[in-house]
């Protein structure tokens, strides 16, 4: 159930609904925004009466919510949520670019790999540490030393570092290094994992799975905002179709219908929503032109060596000359990079 107070309703007014929502088995999460304060209720009585709420003073609206998920969708926070760290703002008129390599291998291709993501523009440097490979024999991240060495080339650089957390046993070592916990496509429906983010009070990534329907990715975040932690930001990175040309499907369609349902900022990761470099360029710019918040985009200084997913890195020159177009998409769109 979603109560939208008048504007300027009393303290008094929104605590007495808040109360009644309680008495009903309700867990009130209160959102105030500058004109309207809104009482999401979770949970509570499947039976219960919205004209009891509707006649309490002070309140504008009261909305049964037929969708399953109630803080991640629009409704909660119809002006949408920006999620700010330091000055880099995610969901506000900015479109925020995330890149790097798909993997940290080394002191020295991370720092070159800070040098072409910093001269491109974009704000935060990625990079796995716990590397989710689909064979056991493949290259499986360096771990803590790997988080160390992408910190210091973001700090160098000043950039926002992003990492993968593959396991809730990892996050206090991820919450030392990483402004932005990414939560990858397989772990999308790791419930427990979710629950024990929504304890964390910093920024999640959660990467849509790769058959999950975008109720079912709205669904996971609502796991992460239950528990307490706003500060989620979703993101298409492709699905699985009978498809073979590309490693998936991105799915562009993905970033309009979540801004549309949702207030949480939408990010798209056309490398591994196409898995091909040579199609990276024109799905980014076709998700920049979609609506996405920012994008996350795999870049390395030698593609061809890449540890992992080389195939869908882009080559600095590249990035750089993708980043000068995405500008004048963004332009294009009321936006800037
Ligand atoms: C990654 O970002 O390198 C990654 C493993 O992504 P995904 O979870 O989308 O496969
Ligand atoms: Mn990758």
């Amino acid at each position: 159930m979603l109560v939208v107070m008048q504007e300027g309703a009393s303290p008094e007014q929104i605590q007495s609904v808040m109360d009644r929502m309680i008495q009903d088995g309700f867990d009130v999460h209160r959102s105030t925004g500058t004109l309207h304060t809104v009482l999401g209720g979770v949970g509570g009585k499947s039976e219960f009466d919205i004209a009891v709420f509707e006649v309490f003073g002070g309140v504008k609206e009261v909305h049964r919510i037929g969708s399953p998920y109630k803080l991640a969708s629009r409704a909660f926070r119809p002006q949408g949520t920006v999620i700010s760290i330091g000055k880099v703002e995610f969901g506000g008129n900015n479109v925020v670019v995330m890149a790097g390599p798909c993997s940290v291998e080394s002191r020295d291709q991370i720092e070159r790999a800070a040098d072409i993501v910093a001269d491109g523009g974009a704000k935060v440097i990625r990079g796995g540490a716990f590397k989710p490979r689909s064979s056991p024999y493949s290259f499986q991240g360096m771990g803590e030393e790997g988080l160390q060495f992408l910190r210091a080339a973001a700090d160098r650089r000043g950039l926002l570092v992003i990492s993968e957390v593959m396991d809730a046993t990892q996050i206090p070592v991820m919450l030392r290094y990483s402004d932005i916990l990414q939560i990858g496509a397989r772990n999308m429906q790791n419930y427990n994992l979710l629950r024990e983010l929504g304890k964390v009070r910093k920024p999640v990534l959660l990467k849509r799975g790769l058959s999950a329907t975008i109720e079912e990715l709205l669904l996971s975040a609502e796991y992460i905002l239950s528990g307490g932690n706003y500060e989620v930001m979703l993101c298409e990175r492709g699905i699985r179709t009978f498809e073979t040309y590309t490693r998936n499907t991105f799915d562009v369609s993905a970033i309009p219908v979540v801004k549309k349902l949702s207030h949480l900022p939408m990010i798209g990761d056309p490398s591994h929503g196409t898995g091909r470099r040579d199609q990276v360029p024109p799905m980014a710019r076709a998700a920049v032109a979609a609506g996405a918040d920012g994008l996350l985009m795999e870049v390395h200084h030698d593609p061809d060596h890449a540890l992992s997913d080389g195939a869908q890195s882009l080559s600095g020159p590249q990035f750089i000359e993708l980043m000068k177009q995405l500008r004048l998409i963004a332009e294009a769109v009321g936006r800037t990079i």
